[in-house]
């Protein structure tokens, strides 16, 4: 099964994303973290990444589309997979169907995660991920057993570098609103988009979002 992960930054794709990994065995694949494993690395993609990650651009398709690819094509992928942060353009919408005709398979679910503009901001600058297992931690919402570790591995948690500058914060949501959005357009025309409001405002956490899709999916 191909699912998707869509909703700005902060929304909480990414938890949403562990948990409908952890209860479905899909695995998941977030093209954010692999290009900061690559950044920390220095890998040749990291490097050139980089130079459009900490100004909150996209990275190029040139660079983006073979690194998803390769994934598609790898163990990884065998049991289907759940993108998170892919596609973000109509360009990348269509090339990944092309990828995966070529292949035989089809996106299966689009799940679209929103949350009030106010709200979003509030939780990236708040937002902390540990940078060796990838937990994402809010300091306000669900902030760490012991304050500046990670629970899962003992690291010392940080806050990304994207998500530290208001300028790279607000960069980042414009793009989405202009690029990202109209892929949600290309899936609803296609009758496989599942939009769900995360909020606190009507105590909608991402962990009871995920737990209401991962009993739908095993249904
Ligand atoms: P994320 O962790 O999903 O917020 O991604 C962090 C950054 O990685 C984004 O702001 C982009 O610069 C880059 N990135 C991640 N996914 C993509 C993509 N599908 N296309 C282009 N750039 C991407």
């Amino acid at each position: 099964m191909i699912i998707l992960m869509m909703g700005a930054q902060g929304t909480g794709k990414g938890t949403v994303a562990g948990i409908i990994s952890e209860g479905t065995g899909i695995e998941q694949l977030s093209t954010g973290d692999v290009f900061r494993k690559n950044i920390k690395e220095q890998t040749p993609l990291g490097v050139e990444a980089n130079k459009y990650i900490a100004k909150g651009q996209l990275v190029p398709d040139e660079i983006t589309v073979p690194m998803v690819t390769e994934y598609l094509d790898s163990d990884l992928a065998k049991n289907g997979i759940i993108l998170d942060g892919f596609p973000r353009t109509l360009e990348q919408a269509q090339k990944l169907d092309e990828i995966l005709a070529e292949r035989g398979k089809k996106v299966d679910l689009v799940i679209n995660l929103t949350t009030p503009r106010d709200e979003i901001i509030d939780r990236i600058m708040t937002r902390r991920v540990c940078p060796n297992c990838k937990t994402t931690y809010n300091i306000k919402l669900s902030p760490p057993k012991v304050e500046g570790i990670c629970d899962k591995c003992g690291s010392k948690i940080i806050q990304r570098e994207d998500d530290s500058t208001e300028e790279a914060v607000n960069q980042r949501l414009e793009i989405y609103e202009t690029k990202t959005a109209p892929v949600l357009e290309y899936y609803n025309n296609k009758g496989i988009l599942r939009t769900e409001e995360v909020s606190i405002r009507i105590n909608r956490l991402g962990k009871a979002v995920a737990a209401d899709i991962v009993k739908d999916l095993k249904k």
